[in-house]
């Protein structure tokens, strides 16, 4: 069966889309970390890293740095997270390839790995839309 993150490739799932190519989409995390928190994936539907062909972790990597930059002119926080985990043992919920962007500002007591409850959808969209626009 199709991984959650493969049916909002094909549009099946609704997200909060910020920015898409031949090899990768990004958008919001439903159930951030901290305000801006983004997904990074593989279109293609492998596991965890030790599965994905270089060139697509090639791709996932060069387009999580393009997110991490349009994140730094939107939001402005004063440093990032990247997180990727594999396996349960690590905390993977969703077995398909993706990277996490967590934005963070100094003193703010957030942990990449705890989560603050399901956001705002219509806040998602419009982080995801600001975002997006600063995509270079
Ligand atoms: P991981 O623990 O690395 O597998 O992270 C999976 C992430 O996917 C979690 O941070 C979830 O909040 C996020 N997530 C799950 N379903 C969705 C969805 N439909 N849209 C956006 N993010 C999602």
């Amino acid at each position: 069966m199709a991984s959650i993150f493969s049916r909002i490739v094909t549009g099946e799932i609704p997200s909060a889309k910020v920015y898409e190519d031949e090899h990768t989409l990004a958008f919001m995390d439903i159930n951030p970390a901290s305000r801006g928190h983004t997904l990074i994936i593989c279109k293609e539907e492998y596991p965890g890293l030790l599965d994905v062909p270089p060139r697509l972790v090639e791709a996932v990597a060069r387009t999580t740095q393009r997110v991490a930059r349009a994140i730094m002119t939107t939001l402005q926080p004063d440093g990032l997270n990247i997180v990727q985990n594999n396996g349960a043992a690590a905390g993977q919920v969703v077995f398909h390839y993706h990277i996490h962007i967590v934005p963070r500002w100094k003193g703010d007591q957030v942990s990449p790995f705890s989560r603050q409850g399901k956001a705002d959808p219509q806040e998602l969209q419009e982080l995801a839309t600001m975002i997006g626009n600063n995509m270079h």
